[in-house]
């Protein structure tokens, strides 16, 4: 199995549960190869990331749930489908200065799930802040409240403007929610501030096509459109983020917004190192 994210670890459970009598017979086995030790369930990352609920909450500890698997906590690098071989790089062969280590296999299922796709924009890959891994999603928090402490003890305006305004490309699930949560967070949290109240905070989202949340229909698109624009959050659609150099968005309707948040949740790409699905 590469990866242990939702595909493969759904798979593999549901495999040790087919295949029981035959791994305890020791005549069959599953082996799931992926970078952590555990599986995140993304769509919780906007909850996390606003404190609704723990970051132990959000991801699964592969070895209690795959307790008839083998977890081998590395990376699949290649596959020969035609000799039935993987060939993988675990903590250990890293250890080791070994390089890589080739496994032989049965059946492959391949599941190693996406990475952000980033575009040439400029400033995106220096500044830009991802939104798929528990780390980032804990990392954001922590980030939207190192910015209003900022805004809260500076006395230059400029810089608490730029503290206080946070840009959210791509309007998708991941986009709208986390947007959502952490306004709602940082909303909540203005009031253990004597200085900075929520109608300080601006928060802009940035959509490329003329709607948001295409997977749920238009009607809900518009509805939530209307939602956010409520809670005074600016929705620009069909928009694009042109540059972010030097702390300033530059979008493609020529605004320019200091800021010192850019969160890039603009799609998703096949996860780079992720072995061709060859078949002979
Ligand atoms: C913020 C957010 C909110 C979301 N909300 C929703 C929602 O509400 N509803 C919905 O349906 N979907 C939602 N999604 C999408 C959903 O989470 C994904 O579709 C799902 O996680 C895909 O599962 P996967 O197993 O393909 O990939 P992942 O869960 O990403 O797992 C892939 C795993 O493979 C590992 N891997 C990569 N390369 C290798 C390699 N070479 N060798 C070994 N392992 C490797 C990775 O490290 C990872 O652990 C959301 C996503 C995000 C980011």
């Amino acid at each position: 199995m590469v990866g242990g994210g939702y595909v493969g670890m759904y798979t593999a459970l549901r495999l040790q549960r087919q295949l029981g009598a035959e791994l305890r017979a020791g005549t069959a086995e599953i082996v799931v190869v992926t970078p952590e030790p555990y599986m995140t369930y993304q769509p919780f990352l906007p909850e996390a990331a606003a404190g609704s609920i723990s970051p132990r909450h959000v991801v699964v500890p592969l070895r209690r749930v795959l307790d008839r698997c083998r977890v081998l906590i590395g990376e699949v690098r290649s596959v020969d489908h035609a000799k039935r071989t993987a060939t993988l790089s675990t903590l250990a062969t890293e250890e080791e200065g070994a390089g890589a280590v080739e496994m032989t296999y049965d059946e492959l299922v391949i599941a190693p799930g996406s990475v952000s796709r980033t575009l040439p924009v400029p400033g995106l890959a220096d500044h830009g802040i991802g939104f798929k891994t528990v780390e980032e999603a804990i990392g954001l928090r922590n980030h939207v409240i190192e910015q209003m402490d900022i805004a809260s003890s500076t006395r230059d305006p400029a810089l608490r403007d730029a503290a206080l305004t946070f840009v959210f490309v791509g309007g998708g699930y991941a986009g709208v929610e986390a947007l959502a949560e952490l306004e709602d967070m940082a909303r909540y949290t203005a009031r253990y501030y004597h200085n900075v109240k929520p109608e300080d905070l601006r928060w802009v989202l940035v959509e490329a096509s003329d709607r948001i949340l295409p997977e749920v229909g238009e009607e809900m698109g518009r509805y939530a459109i209307r939602e956010l624009r409520g809670r005074n959050i600016d929705v620009r659609l069909e928009t694009r983020l042109e540059s972010c150099e030097d702390r300033v968005a530059v979008l493609s309707d020529g605004t320019r917004l200091p800021t010192r948040t850019v969160v890039w949740t603009a799609g998703v790409k096949p996860a780079p190192s992720s072995p061709p699905p060859t078949c002979p």
